[in-house]
């Protein structure tokens, strides 16, 4: 076998490949910065800032609130919101005293909903008036007792031009909310409560901060449990590989949402690590990105390649100066390399391929941003991060170059599921997460993922990843997306289909795809169908959606 752990050889000298994480409250990335820095700007939202104190100090009354209600350590709190400070400030009191975040997605549909907050045991969810009606429909079927809402009033008036993930009716007539009988105003409560600190100890290596669903767009919906150790384990992790920012001196644009685990290891806890600004944006909305761009000059962009290719595809963006970005970490899904140089050519930053998944809190992989990178490759492991490309059932390792299945362990990996000791003992054996993505390492230790086990489309006996099509399609000056997946066949089994997004004023025909693709594939794996559309599902990350698609394939 090969040299042990070849990748380490290609560490910047200023990453150690090991680190010591310190054990305590999650919370403290919060505290011990806003003692340093009290009066830096921690938050910006719609034209307003909150500083380091006041983020303190509000945390401790959300803490101190919450224990008032009468939550007791250990106990779930549910946090439905967009990107905005209550999300921020519910989050870190919530880990004050000791509770156990559970972050859910402000777009999830009633049953969604109860599903989460009764697998979860939630008792407290905090969440904004536009949601209201939706969790008090849920809240019957779940074991929820408070219900905690903050106004979008609270923030008016804000730009025309954000949207919220949710649709407004007009004049704000859904804003209402009954107050009483288990529900209270964020507001009225903070004021109420006191802002005495609070941080209590945790046992860091066994205590549960947060309990992050996962599996939505592949399975059942699962929580994934992260320590208080994991999260701050990836934070140190991901703050050292950027090891050129700047304490205290970074301005994060926070595009990604903060109740998935890439914002919030990434963005969230990176920037309060590093004493940040951090820019909260509530959606994705291009015009506000560039706008923010242009205004605030942001320098960390974190987030996913359908965010890079919408906005080096912008029209404005010749004329807006994106200059002051330095470092981006793309996640989620691979990044097409011709985005990754137009991006960097416009930016003059660095635009690097990450990786990682929820269990994982979830960055594993990174390219070193200034050192010695692969175009394609999500990069090496962190630091304290051991990877084996591996034989899926038997466990046993691969030759360098063969594919098979990515297995990791490191500080940052979960403790297992939320109550399914059977799904825990499938992922996580002898130690190491099995991450059901398929890849191989290269000699200098470089990583590449081939696809995800499930994605894998077995078309007359061939087993076709979807990516390498999918490289080929983004090759072509016309598509602006693509994506590809297996669909049923009478005679093959599977087929491939590709679905593809135009880019304005372009033309394609199916025939011209065909050639395309002929020429720089091998037969099997020509898509046979072909669909054009209009756009692409994708979830808030950006990732492309692709079990929906193949669902609207069947429907039609
Ligand atoms: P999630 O748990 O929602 O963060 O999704 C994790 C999954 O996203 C991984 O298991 C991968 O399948 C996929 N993923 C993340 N980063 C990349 C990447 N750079 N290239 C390809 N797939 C990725």
């Amino acid at each position: 076998m090969s040299e042990a752990k070849p990748w380490l050889r290609h560490y910047p000298s200023e990453v150690a490949p090991t680190y010591e994480y310190p054990k305590h409250n999650l919370a403290r990335l919060l505290v011990d910065t806003a003692h340093k820095f009290p009066d830096r700007p921690a938050l910006y939202f719609l034209g307003k800032t909150l500083r380091y104190r006041e983020v303190l100090e509000a945390s401790y009354r959300f803490a101190n609130a919450l224990k008032e209600l009468g939550v007791s350590p250990g106990d779930r709190v549910s946090i439905m919101l967009p990107n905005c400070p209550s999300a921020i400030i519910a989050y870190f009191g919530t880990l004050m005293m000791g509770g156990i975040v559970v972050m859910t997605n402000p777009l999830y549909v009633e049953r969604e909903l109860v599903h989460q907050l009764s697998d979860s045991g939630a008792t407290v969810i905090v969440t904004l008036d536009l949601l209201f009606d939706r969790v008090q429909k849920a809240k019957a079927q779940t074991p929820i007792q408070h219900v905690i809402v903050t106004s979008i009033k609270d923030y008016l008036p804000f730009p025309k031009n954000v949207l919220y993930p949710i649709k407004m009716k007009k004049d704000g007539a859904n804003l209402a909310v009954t107050y009483g009988d288990g529900v209270y105003s964020y507001k009225k409560l903070l004021r109420a409560a006191s802002r005495a600190p609070i941080c209590v100890d945790v046992e860091a290596d066994e205590d549960i901060a947060l309990l992050q669903y996962t599996g939505g767009t592949t399975g059942i919906s699962k929580g994934v449990m992260l320590t208080h150790t994991n999260l701050i384990a990836n934070t140190y992790q991901t703050s050292h590989w950027c090891y050129r920012t700047r304490l205290g001196e970074e301005r994060f644009l926070g595009a990604i949402p903060c109740f998935h685990v890439f914002g919030l290891t990434v963005l969230l806890n990176q920037s309060m690590y590093r004493a940040g600004m951090l820019i909260l944006i509530p959606k994705f909305d291009i015009n506000l990105i560039l706008d923010t761009i242009h205004t605030l000059k942001p320098t960390i962009f974190p987030g996913a390649p359908t965010m890079y290719i919408a906005l080096i595809n912008h029209k404005r963006v010749k004329e807006v100066d994106i200059s002051s970005i330095n470092v981006c970490v793309s996640g989620s899904a691979p990044l097409p390399l011709e985005v990754q140089e137009r991006f960097e050519a416009l930016t003059g930053g660095r635009l690097i391929e990450g990786y990682g998944l929820t269990e994982a809190s979830p960055v594993t992989h990174a390219n070193p941003i200034w050192g010695f990178r692969k175009i394609g490759s999500i990069g090496i492991p962190f630091q304290d991060t051991d990877t084996k490309v591996v034989d899926s059932d038997s466990g046993q390792e691969l030759p360098i170059g063969e594919i098979g299945e990515i297995i990791i362990k490191g500080p940052q990996v979960m403790k297992g599921y939320w109550q399914r000791e059977h799904e825990t003992a499938m992922t996580i054996r002898d130690g190491w997460l099995y991450t059901g993505d398929m890849g191989r390492m290269d000699e200098d230790g470089f990583f590449s993922i081939v696809d995800r086990k499930k994605d894998l489309i077995i078309a007359g006996g061939y087993n076709i990843y979807p990516r390498d099509i999918e490289e080929v399609l983004f090759e072509h000056p016309a598509i602006l997306e693509a994506a590809v997946a297996g669909v049923p066949d009478e005679y093959r089994g599977e087929t491939v289909k590709a679905f593809i997004v135009l880019r304005p004023g372009m033309t394609l025909t199916e025939k011209e795809l065909e050639l395309w693709c002929r020429e720089r594939l091998a037969a099997y794996k020509v898509p046979r169908k072909v669909e054009f559309r209009q756009s692409l599902p994708k979830t808030m990350i950006g990732k492309v959606l692709r079990r929906q698609l193949l669902e609207e394939e069947k429907i039609v």
